[in-house]
């Protein structure tokens, strides 16, 4: 078990607040294999066999429900508070005292339903799911890094649906109950919801949404409050074995309120064009087959999530990519995705801050070095590189 899930839980149990699942525990069937910025966690099932071969099950890491969690219970953590506790923490003040009532037993639906309505029912094409903020720029990156890695005739991404999650999709209680529905079917639902009735599932439904339009009021709406989609992912159904999983589209989807905290971080020029070449290396993980390796849990999380930020900061730096200097590279990485590992020892999912920014730097130096400077390497190529200085990117930093 992650040191990640058992301070989690910890914290749960103080609060008696409920968790989001972790690990999708069932079914050879069942992977959701998704990844964000760092927020999406492979989380290895517990074999009853360790000689047995574990199946990877990914869920979607909703980050803005463990920070509140923290926020709420500071002491519980061993993390240092960083930019993202602050956004939250003031997140939260902002609330009345009846709303954070209100948020705490319905944590699930709020903090869940945005980012898996996006992944179960959204579509580039429906305005429901439609970029706002940050449109044009998200819009303009994605063709910029899909063409960056085009000579790597591996990576197909021309059927990749970019996309945006809202909060408004909370007033609405029939996509509210379809979502739970689905959610359920996944065990992505903690108690009580995860044994609930379809009348219970739709009486909840009902609950948030009538709550949620009646606190509609005086400039500033609890539906669209950021931390229900302070979030950014990358999904691809192409390994699942579930059909309808498997009938999703690839999809990158970015959160409002992701958008909002890289603003409020003054991060909003640089932070979405860099995170979206974070999530495009997960897609060009999910289609070379890079998520396969002789590491398990969070060592193999560690592995993909390094991995991505240094293909994120070889875009990122690189003349034919973001040309970004290197510093704004990695602030932008680690502004948000640092922050999902509320321990930082070596086992921790996403790498230590010096085992993120030594990954960065090394993907950051091996564009600097092109040479000619145009020269890109073949995708494959570069995570082979990664993976042979791997060993030096996680040595313990006193070595
Ligand atoms: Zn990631």
């Amino acid at each position: 078990m992650s040191r990640r899930l058992s301070c989690l839980l910890a914290t749960i149990a103080l609060l008696a607040l409920t968790p989001v699942r972790w690990s999708v525990a069932t079914g050879a069937g069942l992977i959701l294999a998704l990844t964000s910025l760092g927020t999406i966690s492979p989380v290895t099932a517990a074999p009853s066999d360790p000689a047995a071969p574990v199946a990877q099950d990914r869920v979607i890491d909703v980050p803005a429900q463990r920070i509140f969690s923290k926020v709420i219970d500071p002491d519980d953590f061993e993390c240092e508070p960083t930019a993202i506790d602050d956004y939250v923490g003031a997140q939260i003040d902002s609330w009345t005292l009846a709303e954070l009532l209100f948020v705490i037993p319905h944590q699930d639906v709020l903090f869940g339903v945005p980012t898996y309505a996006a992944l179960f029912f959204g579509t580039a094409g429906d305005p429901a799911y439609a970029l706002g903020s940050h449109a044009a720029q998200l819009r303009n990156t994605f063709r910029d890094v899909k063409k960056f890695w085009s000579g790597s005739e591996e990576v197909q991404s021309d059927d990749i649906q970019l996309m945006a999650m809202h909060g408004d999709v909370l007033l609405d209680a029939d996509v509210v109950e379809a979502t739970l529905l689905l959610m359920q079917e996944y065990e992505l639902l903690s108690p009580p919801l995860d044994t609930a009735s379809p009348a219970q599932i739709r009486a909840e439904a009902m609950a948030v949404a009538t709550f949620l339009q009646q606190n509609v009021a005086g400039g500033r709406a609890l539906y669209d409050d950021p931390l229900w989609t302070l979030n950014a992912y990358a999904f691809s159904g192409e390994d699942e074995t579930d059909p309808f999983l498997q009938s999703l589209p690839d999809k990158m989807v970015f959160g409002d309120g992701f958008l909002d905290f890289m603003e409020a971080i003054g991060l909003g020029d640089a932070g979405p064009r860099v995170v979206m070449g974070h999530e495009f290396a997960h897609h060009i993980q999910f289609e070379l087959g890079l998520f396969e390796s002789d590491l398990e849990g969070p060592e193999a999380t560690r592995r993909t999530e390094l991995m991505a930020d240094a293909y994120a900061a070889y875009y990122g730096v690189h003349k034919r990519g973001l040309a970004l200097n290197a510093k704004r590279v990695a602030d932008a990485l680690f502004a948000f995705y640092v922050v999902g590992d509320c321990s930082f020892d070596s086992d921790g999912h996403h790498g230590t801050p010096n085992q993120r920014e030594r990954a960065a730097e090394w993907g950051a130096e091996l564009a600097m070095a092109s040479h000619p400077n145009s020269a890109i390497l073949d995708a494959r190529e570069f995570a082979e590189l990664f993976d042979s200085i791997l060993p030096m990117i996680v040595a313990p930093d006193a070595a």
